[in-house]
């Protein structure tokens, strides 16, 4: 048998059919891309989906090893006839299946173990091993064979080291990954099958065992029977892991769809169609429906950019995920509203109170990438007893109740009533009549008197809009002013209210000054001072006798272009009061920017002075800042001689309220200036 191992390397290949060796190659490069593939595709599944595909994994790997030995072994002509054993045959592919089990499992289930790869490696150069060995004692022949210690050893160790190369690169991404590990894993199973047999002895006998497959003439028909059957088995493995895996994708994708359209893209947070699907299910039980909306997020803009915002909302939504009670759900169905559906049987907590605290939370600072922001919120609640109201009249009646809780001011929570309903749709039938009353001429105007506070003189009016609805009334400017501002028709009214206040002011004595209402919104627009002196000249009202109402708010929001046209009609004489002072914002800044002639100190004050010293104090304070700053100082809302009193003593310079005149319309100021012209500038000869 010595005679017959020849260690010239082209001797020793002359042995070797190269048809064949060459289709062993070919299959073993299919076969191990397809390991590959199928191990990348277990890899990302769980549960019995991955088991079922470790079992193909195995299978593919018995089918890839075995073949290509098997075939290998057929292209190799040792001189005499060779036989194989069926039951050592079979023996050998179970042991590259079931070897190879352990080390796949192990990448699997285990991937996180220090130098898996190289575990597997061991494990699986161990399984292409035994199979060979195994499969190379189902040879019979007439005589005998062994094999060279060494090429044993080398052939184990090479596999060992080359199956965990190919399992390290099986850990890298892409598709790059996939074939590197393949061809790795192709050098593993053909070197340690090469290695093997250049170490093997064949002795020839006498000595025949039984035989189940007979080589021969027909050995390269078998060798192709036996690529057909594992190219068929692998090729199997190879689309399903690919059609699996495009499947999978694309579940993966329309559930990555369906997410998208019920989540919040910010926030990860239900939207309105997820709330609504949500709401839908959630039918039995009592629940509650807490819209909050924030507050004051403008100027978080306006400081700090939309970047911050963002931020803030995420760190919104998770301050009030963590104060949710269990069971409930956070949404956040509109751009800057979020939504809790707070299940109230659980707790019976008053939904009022958990609507209180979530606004609490929400304004406690947030600190976003290192500057702090303070917001408010609002709620408006509503709670259902689960009698089937459609989602969306839930939803629609949280957003009402949150719309009155807005205008109740930051930290408000409203309980959703008809009522409110009942108001919106009035709102929006007056937003829908308020173009035609301007053309009908239905706002008037009244004006209420303003006086001297020391010798009661009359000083001037201030012109108060009213509506004169042909069907609904008299309807007043708190109801119909804020329908025109988000309706759009502020200016429209604001023109028509300068036209008219001038136009009227114009017959009375030259001494009265007229004081109009500017809302924020009118400031913006940068025709207002020429709309201005358009109704002062068509009037021929002297601009000093034209006094601006301007509110904090408006203050606030002040551009370049809103300071550049208040200077300009400063200039040309008209005047500008503060009006409702401390009622709103308490920033004081805008006092040092622009200079107003007076400030109107709030009713909410005047109501309070009588009974409250901090009320006296604040006003007096109040008095005190305008004689600093050089501005004369209007009290509103005087209603009692007691207030009168008091704000004489406390040196205020002019008042307004209902002791000394109610607004009135322009015939009743005639019958006014009258009795004031027989008093000499007194109107109210009552008081002293
Ligand atoms: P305002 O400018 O602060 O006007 C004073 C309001 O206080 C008037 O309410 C007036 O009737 C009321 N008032 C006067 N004296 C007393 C009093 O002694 N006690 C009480 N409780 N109230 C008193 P009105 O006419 O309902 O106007 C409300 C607000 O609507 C005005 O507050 C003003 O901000 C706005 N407004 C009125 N007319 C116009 C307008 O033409 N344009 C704009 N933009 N706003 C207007
Ligand atoms: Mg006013
Ligand atoms: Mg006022």
């Amino acid at each position: 048998m010595g005679g017959f191992y020849l260690p010239g390397l082209l001797l020793w290949a002359s042995q070797f059919n190269l048809a064949l060796v060459a289709l062993a190659l070919l299959l073993c490069l299919i076969g191990s891309y397809t390991v590959m593939i199928v191990l990348r595709r277990a890899v990302v599944l769980h549960g019995t989906r991955r088991l079922s595909w470790l079992l193909a994994l195995c299978t593919s790997f018995g089918a890839d090893v075995w073949a290509t030995h098997f075939i290998a072994m057929l292209a190799f002509n040792p001189g005499v006839p060779v036989y194989y054993n069926a039951v050592c045959t079979a023996l050998s592919i179970l042991a590259a299946v079931l070897g190879a089990l352990p080390a796949f499992a192990l990448l699997l289930w285990r991937p996180a173990v220090r130098f898996v790869w190289g575990w597997a490696g061991l494990l699986l150069g161990g399984a292409i091993g035994a199979m060979h060995f195994i499969g190379m004692s189902a040879m019979e022949l007439r005589g005998s064979f062994g094999y060279s210690p060494a090429a044993v050893l080398a052939s184990l160790a090479y596999g060992v080291v080359a199956m965990s190369l190919s399992m390290r690169a099986m850990q890298k991404a892409g598709a790059a990954g996939a074939v590197q590990a393949g061809m790795l894993l192709a050098a593993a199973i053909c070197g340690l099958h090469f290695i093997a047999m250049a170490g093997l002895r064949i002795s020839p006998g006498t000595v025949w065992s039984t035989a189940f497959f007979v080589t021969g003439t027909d050995k390269s028909d078998l060798a192709v029977a036996i690529a057909c059957v594992s190219l068929l088995l692998l090729v199997t493995s190879l689309i399903s892991a690919t059609t699996d895996s495009k499947l999978v994708e694309r579940q993966l994708e329309a559930r990555r769809l369906w997410h998208l359209s019920r989540h919040d893209d910010l926030t990860g947070l239900l939207n309105r169609r997820g709330l609504r699907e949500c709401l839908s299910k959630m039918s039995a039980g009592r629940l509650a429906l807490i819209s909050i909306g924030l507050a004051r997020l403008k100027p978080v803009d306006d400081l700090f950019g939309r970047e911050v915002v963002d931020k803030l909302f995420r760190q919104a939504a998770e301050r009030l995920t963590a104060n949710l009670r269990p069971g409930d759900i956070l949404a956040m169905p509109a751009g800057e509203e979020f939504v809790v559906l707070h299940k109230q049987g659980a707790t019976h907590e008053d939904p009022l109170a958990f609507a209180q605290h979530l606004i609490g939370c929400l304004s406690e600072p947030f600190k976003i990438d290192g500057v702090t922001v303070q917001i408010g919120a609002c709620a408006g609640l509503v709670c259902s007893e689960g009698s089937g109201e459609g989602a969306e009249s839930l939803l629609s009646a949280a957003d009402i109740a949150l719309r009155e809780a807005k205008a109740a001011g930051a930290g408000q929570a409203r309980h959703f009533t008809m009522a409110m309903s009942a108001r919106l749709l009035r709102r929006h039938q007056l937003e829908q009549e308020f173009e035609a009353a301007l053309r009908n001429r239905e706002f008037l105007l009244f004006f209420q008197p303003l006086f001297d506070c020391r010798s009661l003189t009359l000083r001037g009016f201030e012109a108060l809009a009213r509506w004169q609805h042909p069907e609904r009334g008299m309807i007043g400017p708190d109801e119909f002013i804020p329908v025109a501002e988000t309706g759009g028709m502020i200016t429209a009214l604001g023109e028509y209210v300068l036209d008219e206040a001038c136009r009227v002011a114009c017959t009375w004595p030259e001494d009265l000054r007229v004081a109009v209402n500017l809302s924020p919104l009118q400031l913006k627009s940068p025709a207002l001072p020429e709309k201005i002196w358009a109704a002062l000249s068509r009037s021929g009202l002297a601009p000093h006798r034209l006094e601006l109402e301007l509110t904090e708010g408006a203050m606030l929001e002040q551009t370049a272009e809103v300071q550049l046209s208040l200077a300009a009609l400063k200039d040309s004489g008209v005047s500008f009061a503060i009006d409702d002072f401390g009622a709103g914002y308490s920033s004081l800044s805008y006092l040092h920017r622009f200079s107003f002639e007076r400030l109107k100190i709030d009713k909410s004050f005047t109501r309070e002075i009588t009974a409250s010293p901090d009320a006296r104090i604040v006003t007096g304070a109040i008095i005190g800042l305008g004689a600093a700053l050089g501005m004369a100082v209007l009290a509103e809302g005087v209603e009692t001689e007691a207030q009168l009193n008091i704000l004489r003593k406390a040196g205020c310079g002019q008042v307004q309220g209902f002791l000394l005149g109610r607004p009135m319309p322009e015939n009743e100021v005639i019958n006014l200036l009258a009795r004031v012209a027989k008093t000499g500038g007194r109107a109210v000869p009552a008081l002293s």
